[in-house]
């Protein structure tokens, strides 16, 4: 069993103040330890990054890009490696974190372009000899702190878009599934990145409060559930920090009654199941329209999820593996135990399944639950697991309404061959990110992902072009050099 540590200025540390149990999900059984790093080591990192500064931003943009294609190149090249690691302490199928860190990948590629995504605005003749433009300077030392749901890719998401723009940061993983993350920031020190510009520390709440307090920490990414988004929104707007802070979700299909059953059907499967249920954009209730549709629904769903396969991670024939710890499992077990007892149905029951030759992971089965509705706290809260709950009503405009009155707006689908209909939807709809006919409508990293109400506090998004917004503050020049043609004298209103 190894120690898992941290990364500052260079160096890899295994300081603690504690250490905690980390837990292969598949087979139940602790792996690794974490080192939980202390105040003062995160006081440590900050400093390192604070001293990284100065130097990171004076070297140009292109040459902070030419890391990033090296970073590129060795995440390819150790795929396997980080793939392995991710499943091992996450429980994802192989596939599904080669998905991962292909997006990941994605963010990395989007950095690469600095140069020009750092370019600036500038206007001639704002004025008589006057000149104006503005540029985009970085912030400083900024921080990270990311769930444990894509150990790979929600990093990725933040610190290459962070340092290409000129800024050192301090990363907080998750403590459940460390290792992939800690792996590749030392690739991108191995890709030549100057020590101190990127320190990964490992921890848990005091790690987090010493980042959300240091005077030296200018802005604060996060992305977790939505109570610990909104104290990180809090706690980092009240000590002066920029913040954007992703949360939780409670996503919905609406299936209307022209929709392609069968696709519908398939792309739910993959969308409610894919990750044991285990992402923010995961769809978890489906809306029928229409009682023929919502019998059609579930009776195919039914039969569709009798092929669904759960186990272990390093089993590429499994659709998807475990939750990520066992008190997890007995959460979502209790958010079915719930549903029943609040008078749903139970229509594909996954709450005991067997895994032959892993009977101590902690597993959930695909969870089919129909005849849910609103009032039911399985409904109202995020379960974050592979179950999929049905809700019946009987006009496409009482389930925007049930969407518009979920406190989440992450993201949000609707299965239909009406054009009109789909325009409609996604022109009102109260979500961040919408797809039509697409169960995941993850944007790609030259846009950028957020949602809106209580799955997102801040105002930027993350990634792609909010990320070059969020990681930067503008600064506006107006520039004249006098000439004798035009000296003026005092002036004391605005000119007209
Ligand atoms: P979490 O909120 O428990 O943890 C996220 C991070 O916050 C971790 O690094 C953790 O150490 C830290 N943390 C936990 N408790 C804290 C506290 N009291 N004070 C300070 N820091 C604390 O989330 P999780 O269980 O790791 O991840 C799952 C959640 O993340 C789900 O709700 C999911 O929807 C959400 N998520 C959202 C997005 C999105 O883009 N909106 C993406 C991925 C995951």
């Amino acid at each position: 069993m190894s120690i898992v540590g941290h990364l500052i200025n260079g160096e890899n540390r295994t300081d603690a103040t504690r250490h905690q149990d980390i837990f292969n999900p598949s087979t139940g059984q602790v792996s690794n330890q974490l080192a939980i790093a202390g105040k003062a080591t995160v006081e440590e990192a900050i400093e390192a990054a604070n001293a990284a500064f100065p130097a990171w931003r004076a070297t140009p943009p292109a040459k902070r890009a030419r890391v990033m294609f090296r970073f590129k190149e060795l995440l390819e090249q150790h795929a396997d490696k980080i793939i392995t690691l991710i499943g091992e302490e996450h429980g994802k199928i192989s596939h599904d974190a080669q998905g991962e860190l292909q997006r990941g990948i994605e963010s990395v590629e989007y950095a690469c372009g600095a140069p020009e995504l750092l370019k600036g605005e500038h206007s001639r003749n704002v004025g008589p000899s006057i000149d104006s433009w503005s540029e985009f300077q970085p912030l400083g030392v900024v921080a990270g702190i990311t769930p444990f749901n894509f150990p790979a890719m929600v990093p990725l998401w933040m610190y290459p878009m962070a340092i290409v723009c000129g800024n050192t940061f301090i990363l907080k993983p998750s403590e459940r599934d460390p290792s992939s993350t800690l792996f590749i920031a030392q690739l991108l020190e191995e890709a030549g990145l100057p020590p101190g510009v990127l320190n990964v520390v490992n921890g848990d709440k005091e790690a987090v409060d010493t980042l959300l307090h240091s005077p030296k920490i200018q802005a604060v990414s996060f992305v977790g559930s939505t109570p610990i988004a909104e104290y990180i929104y809090a706690t980092a707007s009240a000590n002066g920090k920029r913040c954007q802070a992703l949360g939780g979700a409670k996503n919905h299909a609406i299936v209307l009654p022209d929709a392609d059953m069968d696709n519908a059907v398939n792309q739910l499967l993959g969308a409610a199941f894919g990750s044991s249920g285990e992402r923010c954009m995961a769809l978890s209730v489906a809306v029928t329209v229409g009682n023929a549709a919502g019998d059609a629904l579930v009776a195919k769903m039914k039969q569709a999820m009798t092929g669904l396969k759960v186990g272990a991670h390093n089993d590429s024939s499994n659709d998807f593996g475990p939750v990520i710890t066992k008190q997890h499992q007995e959460k979502v077990v209790g958010y079915i135990n719930s549903a029943e007892e609040d008078g749903a149905k139970i229509v594909v029951d996954g709450r005991n399944p067997k895994i032959a030759g892993f009977s101590e992971g902690f597993f959930v089965g695909g969870t089919l639950i129909d005849n849910v509705t609103p009032e039911m706290i399985s409904y109202k809260e995020e379960i974050f697991g592979p179950v999929l709950q049905v809700v019946r009503v009987e006009s496409m405009q009482e389930a925007m309404n049930l969407i518009d009155a979920h406190e989440y707006g992450n993201g949000t689908c609707v299965f239909t061959r009406d054009g009109e209909a789909a325009r409609y939807f996604s022109d009102h709809i109260q979500v961040g990110m919408v797809g039509i006919n697409v169960p995941l409508p993850v944007p790609v990293a030259y846009h950028s992902f957020g949602g809106w109400k209580r799955s997102l506090f801040g105002d930027l998004h993350a990634y792609g072009p909010d990320s070059v917004r969020f990681y930067t503050k503008r600064k506006t020049i107006t520039q004249r050099w006098p000439s004798t043609g035009v000296r003026e004298g005092a002036e004391f209103a605005f000119p007209s």
